[in-house]
C-alpha cells in the first residue's frame, strides 16, 4: 500500500468518524486516568505519618529512625509505581477496545448516510441522462434542418410536431420527477379514505385507454374505509391500472379485488399481460427502472419512474406495495393500506 492509498484510507468519513469518537473516548479515560492517580498518590502520601509520630520511645534525642521513613516512602512510591503501571495497562486496553468500537459505530452510523448520499448521486446521474435523450433529438432534429437550404411548410410541419413530442415527453419527465421528490420529502397525511371512491374516480381516468385497446377492468372492491389520502391513492391505483393496460394485449381483462387481511385492506390489480421476468421483478420500484422488453418498445412510453412514485407514495402512508408475475402470464399487485377506524364493514 502506497502512501496516497494509505492517505485516502485515512481520509474516509468512517475513519475520521472513528478518530472523533476515539478521541472522545480517550481524552475522558486519560483525564479521568490523571484525576485517580493523583488524588490516589496524594492518599498514598498522606499514609506516611508526621515524624512526631514516627518517634519510638527508646530512640535517641527523641529523633525518628530514617530506615523507617525510608522504608514507609519507599512503600508509598512502589504503591504509585503499581498505579501507574495499571492505569497505563487500562488506557492501552481503552484505546485498543475504544478503538474497535469507534470504528463499529461510525461505520453504523454512516451507512446510511452514505446510502442515502450514492442513491441521490445515481439519481442526479439517471435523471440526467434521461433529460438528455429528448433534448438530444430536439438539438439533432433543429440541426439537420438548419442545414437544409430550403424548408417546404411540410417539413416545418414536421419538426414542429417532432420537437413538441419530445418537449411533451421532457414535462412528462420532469413532473415524474417533481412528483416523486414531492411525495419523499412532503409525504401525506393519511385520514380514512372510501375505497370504492378511489377505486371509480382511478378507472374513470384510465378508462379511455382501456376502451381503446378492448380491455375490460372488472372491479369488485367491497365498501370500506382505509387510513390514506385520498389524491395520492388515486395516484397510485391510475399507475397501476395504466401500466396494466400498456403492458396487456388487446381484448384481455384486469381485475380488482380486496380483502381484509388482519387490520390491514389488500387491493389486488390482477392483469393478463406481457408479465414481469424474474431478473427485473426486484428492480422495478427503483426509479428510472425498466424491463428490457418495456425499454425495446418505443411505443411503450415512460421513464421507468411511475412505481417507484407508487412506492413513496404507500410507504408515506404506512402500508405495502408488492408484486407477483409470470412472463406471459400476467402480474399481480398487490396494495396494503391500514383499516380505518371508522370502518364501513368488508
Ligand atoms: P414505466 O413508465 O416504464 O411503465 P413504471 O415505473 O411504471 O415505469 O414501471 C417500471 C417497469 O415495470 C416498466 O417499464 C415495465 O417493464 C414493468 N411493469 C410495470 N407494470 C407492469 C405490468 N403490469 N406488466 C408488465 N410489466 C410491468
Amino acid at each position: 500500500m502506497n502512501t496516497t492509498e494509505l492517505k485516502r484510507l485515512f481520509n474516509t468519513p468512517t475513519t475520521r468518524l472513528a478518530a472523533t469518537y476515539l478521541l472522545i473516548i480517550m481524552a475522558m479515560s486519560i483525564g479521568f486516568s490523571i484525576v485517580f492517580y493523583k488524588t490516589s498518590a496524594q492518599q498514598l502520601h498522606r499514609q506516611v505519618p508526621p515524624d512526631a509520630l514516627l518517634v519510638r520511645p527508646q530512640d535517641d534525642q527523641h529523633k525518628p529512625d530514617p530506615a523507617i521513613r525510608q522504608f514507609l516512602e519507599l512503600r508509598a512510591e512502589e504503591g504509585r509505581d503499581v498505579l501507574r503501571m495499571r492505569l497505563i495497562a487500562i488506557n492501552i486496553g481503552a484505546l485498543l477496545l475504544g478503538g474497535g468500537l469507534s470504528w463499529w459505530l461510525a461505520r453504523r452510523n454512516l451507512r446510511p448516510i452514505e446510502a442515502a448520499m450514492e442513491a441521490q448521486s445515481r439519481f442526479v446521474s439517471d435523471a440526467s441522462h434521461e433529460l438528455r435523450t429528448p433534448l438530444t433529438a430536439i438539438q439533432t432534429m433543429n440541426e439537420v434542418t438548419l442545414r437544409k437550404p430550403r424548408l417546404s411548410l411540410a417539413e416545418a410541419k414536421e419538426v414542429i410536431s417532432h420537437n413538441t413530442e419530445e418537449a411533451l415527453k421532457l414535462k412528462s419527465l420532469s413532473d415524474g420527477l417533481l412528483n416523486l421528490a414531492r411525495q419523499e420529502e412532503i409525504g401525506v397525511s393519511a385520514r380514512p379514505v372510501s375505497l370504492p371512491d378511489v377505486m371509480t374516480e382511478a378507472i374513470n381516468q384510465v378508462l379511455p385507454n382501456a376502451v381503446a385497446k378492448g380491455i375490460s377492468i372488472d372491479e369488485q372492491v367491497p365498501k370500506v374505509s382505509v387510513l390514506a389520502s385520498h389524491f395520492p391513492l388515486v395516484q397510485v391505483v391510475v399507475i397501476i391500472l395504466d401500466n396494466a393496460i400498456k403492458y396487456s394485449r388487446k381484448g384481455s381483462t384486469i381485475v380488482v379485488t380486496a380483502e381484509r387481511h388482519g387490520r390491514y385492506i389488500r387491493l389486488h390489480i390482477i392483469d393478463q399481460g406481457d408479465g414481469i421476468s424474474e431478473a427485473d421483478l426486484p428492480h422495478i420500484f427503483e426509479r428510472f427502472y425498466r424491463a428490457d422488453s418495456a425499454r425495446s418498445n418505443s411505443q411503450r412510453d415512460g421513464y421507468g419512474l411511475g412505481l417507484a412514485i407508487a412506492h413513496a407514495i404507500i410507504r408515506q402512508m404506512h402500508g405495502t406495495i408488492g408484486v407477483t408475475s409470470k412472463i406471459g402470464k400476467g402480474s399481480h399487485f398487490v396494495i396494503a393500506l391500514p383499516i380505518a377506524k371508522t370502518q364501513d364493514s368488508l
